[in-house]
């Protein structure tokens, strides 16, 4: 492998060793590393993205917990870490886990058939409702996209929900035509594209898709046990998108219906969103895949 200088970019050959230390955190051996142009010592430790992380070991366990339904205040009671580590911590697992996402889409296979709808959920309280665009891959549930948007309230809780917190921007076709716009690549030509009868839906799918099949099928009352994500009775169409989301609302803390857990912002929801793509695409459905062979 070859090495440069990170502070002059000389290349490998005038680069020499330069003994170890014991990393405090993990009591690993580094090997450091000499520039003889410029002088400048480095190791093999400083061009890592962990750099500066005290508790590196826990990066992965915190990973797997937040998208198990932990809240952030029990993954530091269960690791005995301060819930500030476990907020920083959680930011730098979600950066990392978008440049993963992007890059399985573009070494994955297109899609050729794909499911799409929007989930309802809130940040702080109910009077400041979210939305968060799906996009699922049929028969294999992979999940492609998820992104949060702002929306106004509904129903009864808008009148006070404007005089309150003022009004609300409605962000969700421009989230929607972003999200399409990104996925141009991912997905494949011919694609089919389903979701319900949502009238919205059609102008994003013709402007970025307009050669594709889009089917439009008539929306169900949510069941009890499926978080309202899965439908009452009888086959449904979209099952794969709603199992999904189902799946997404129960293993995130923050989107479980009547909860204590709430998001505080749509930063924080979508640094989760990513973290689950990831681990959804990369464990949950790989382990099931595993436990269907055997
Ligand atoms: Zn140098």
């Amino acid at each position: 492998m070859k090495r440069y200088c990170p502070k002059c970019t000389h290349q490998h050959g005038k680069i020499r060793k330069h003994g170890f230390f014991k990393r405090k955190s993990d009591y690993k051996s580094i090997q450091r590393f000499k520039c003889i142009r410029c002088n400048t010592t480095f190791s093999k430790a400083s061009t890592q993205k962990c750099i500066h992380q005290n508790k590196r070991h826990l990066n992965s366990i915190i990973l797997k917990l937040i998208a198990s339904k932990n809240s952030q205040r029990r993954i530091a009671l269960l690791l005995g870490i301060s819930k500030n580590t476990v907020a920083t911590k959680i930011k730098f697992l979600a950066k990392s886990a978008r440049e993963k996402n992007r890059q399985m889409l573009k070494q994955s296979s297109s899609a050729q058939e794909i499911i799409f709808d929007d989930m309802e959920t809130f940040e702080h309280s109910k009077m400041k409702p979210l939305s968060i665009t799906v996009v699922v891959e049929k028969y294999t549930q992979r999940i492609l996209a998820a992104r949060a948007s702002i929306m106004p309230a509904k129903g009864l809780l808008a009148k006070k929900s404007r005089k309150k917190y003022g009004s609300r921007k409605d962000q969700r076709r421009k989230t929607r035509e972003r999200l399409f716009q990104d996925l141009k690549n991912t997905i494949g030509s011919p694609v089919t594209i389903e979701s319900d009868q949502n009238p919205h839906y059609i102008k994003s799918v013709t402007r970025h898709f307009p050669k594709a099949d889009y089917i439009q099928y008539r929306g169900r009352r949510g069941c009890v046990v499926g978080q309202g994500e899965l439908k009452e009775g009888g086959f449904d169409p979209l099952f794969y998108l709603n199992h999904t989301c189902a799946m997404i609302r129960d293993n995130l803390g923050c989107l479980v219906r009547r909860s204590w857990c709430t998001s505080k912002t749509i930063h924080h929801l979508q640094d989760r969103l990513d973290i689950y793509i990831y681990f959804h695409n990369n464990f949950l459905l790989k382990n099931r895949k595993k436990s269907a062979l055997s």
